[in-house]
């Protein structure tokens, strides 16, 4: 029933609008493993491609030097994720001009979460405290588009799913473009959030992040922290796959397909996807759903890729 639904919505549904997000590398092999993925994705002409960056700013450095070296050798949108826990605003405004003067304009503004171990979050004492005031910050330098994270089960440390909700208003009425939501697993959930954002008068585009999960017990353990559900059907589907990374995969890519094709049944047509810097799965879900590569920048080395994978 689930795949005839698939695929009765695929003949008739828009092509959606997809991007990307890319983890930046920490060692060679994984540099080398990001850019058979990106090779191999850019062909899909993504309306952007985003880079993450680690817990307080870890991955400042390889941050930066995956999202100019996307500027530099594809044609790709680069979109650098930009934190402020932990630091001054002098050094945050640093790094945002960096980015203005190498031609990167779109920030994906985040507050980060606290260090591993610390007891709640501390705001840095010369820093932006919240999302909602890194927004303004960055406008003050310069022009950017920025993206802010948006939560359909609402953050884990909010008052009230009221108080995220007008967390998410300030930050857009500051000067966000857009919000893209942490994944969820039940289309409906987004739907919920997506009709409680009507409500408040949130007029900008919200982008459902779609996680494709092939390392279920990583992403369940990882959902417990972020306050994200994970649905008893997303578990079964997982039974009995221990070992098997290509069932895995293709049960992820099912799932992504049809959360999506949900979300679109009412009307959304842009979506997030996390890539996890594996290919297949995105690349997967991306022609079920009706994208076509144009011919630019094909890996050379496709096919190593996959072998590589490592099983996560
Ligand atoms: P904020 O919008 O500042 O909100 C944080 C919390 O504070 C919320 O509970 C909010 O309700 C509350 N709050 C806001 N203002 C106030 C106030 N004035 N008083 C009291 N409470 C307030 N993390 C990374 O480290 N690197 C990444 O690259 C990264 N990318 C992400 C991408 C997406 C799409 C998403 C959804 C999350 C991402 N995160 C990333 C995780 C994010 O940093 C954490 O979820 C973090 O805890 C919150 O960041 P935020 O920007 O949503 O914070």
């Amino acid at each position: 029933q689930r795949i005839g639904n698939l695929l009765s919505c695929s003949r008739d549904m828009p092509t959606p609008a997809l991007s990307f997000e890319f983890i930046p590398p920490r060692t060679e092999p994984m540099e080398q493993r990001l850019w058979q993925c990106i090779r191999r994705l850019a062909p899909l002409s993504p309306h952007f491609v985003s880079v993450t960056y680690g817990a307080g700013g870890s991955t400042q450095a390889s941050t930066y030097a995956t999202v100019l070296r996307l500027r530099r050798e594809t044609d790709l949108v680069p979109a650098a994720h930009l934190t402020c826990v932990g630091a001054t605003r002098e050094e945050v405004d640093a790094v945002a001009r960096r980015y203005w003067e190498a031609g990167v304009k779109h920030i994906v503004a985040l507050r980060g979460d606290p260090p591993a171990g610390a007891v709640g979050y501390t705001p840095h004492p010369g820093g932006y405290a919240y999302a909602s005031d890194l927004v303004p910050g960055l406008r003050r330098i310069a022009d950017f588009d920025i993206s802010v994270a948006a939560y359909p089960e609402t953050h884990p440390a909010a008052l009230s799913p009221e108080a995220d909700l007008d967390n998410l208003k300030r930050k857009l009425d500051a000067g966000a473009t857009r919000a893209i939501t942490q994944y969820f697993f039940d289309a409906s959930t987004c739907l919920r959030f997506l009709e409680r954002c009507q409500s408040a008068g949130i007029t900008a585009p919200i982008i459902p992040g779609i996680m494709p999960v092939s390392n279920y017990e990583h992403v369940a353990r990882f959902s417990t922290l972020c306050g994200v559900t994970v649905p008893v059907w997303l578990t079964r589907l997982f039974e009995d796959t221990d070992g098997n990374l290509e069932l895995r995969r293709i049960v992820a890519s099912i799932v992504a397909v049809e959360q999506i094709r949900t979300l679109q049944t009412n009307g959304i047509n842009e979506f997030h996807i996390s890539t996890l810097n594996r290919a297949d799965p995105t690349f997967a879900i991306a022609h079920i759903l009706g994208l076509r590569t144009t011919g630019r920048c094909m890996s050379d080395n496709v096919a190593d890729y996959s072998e590589q994978e490592e099983t996560t």
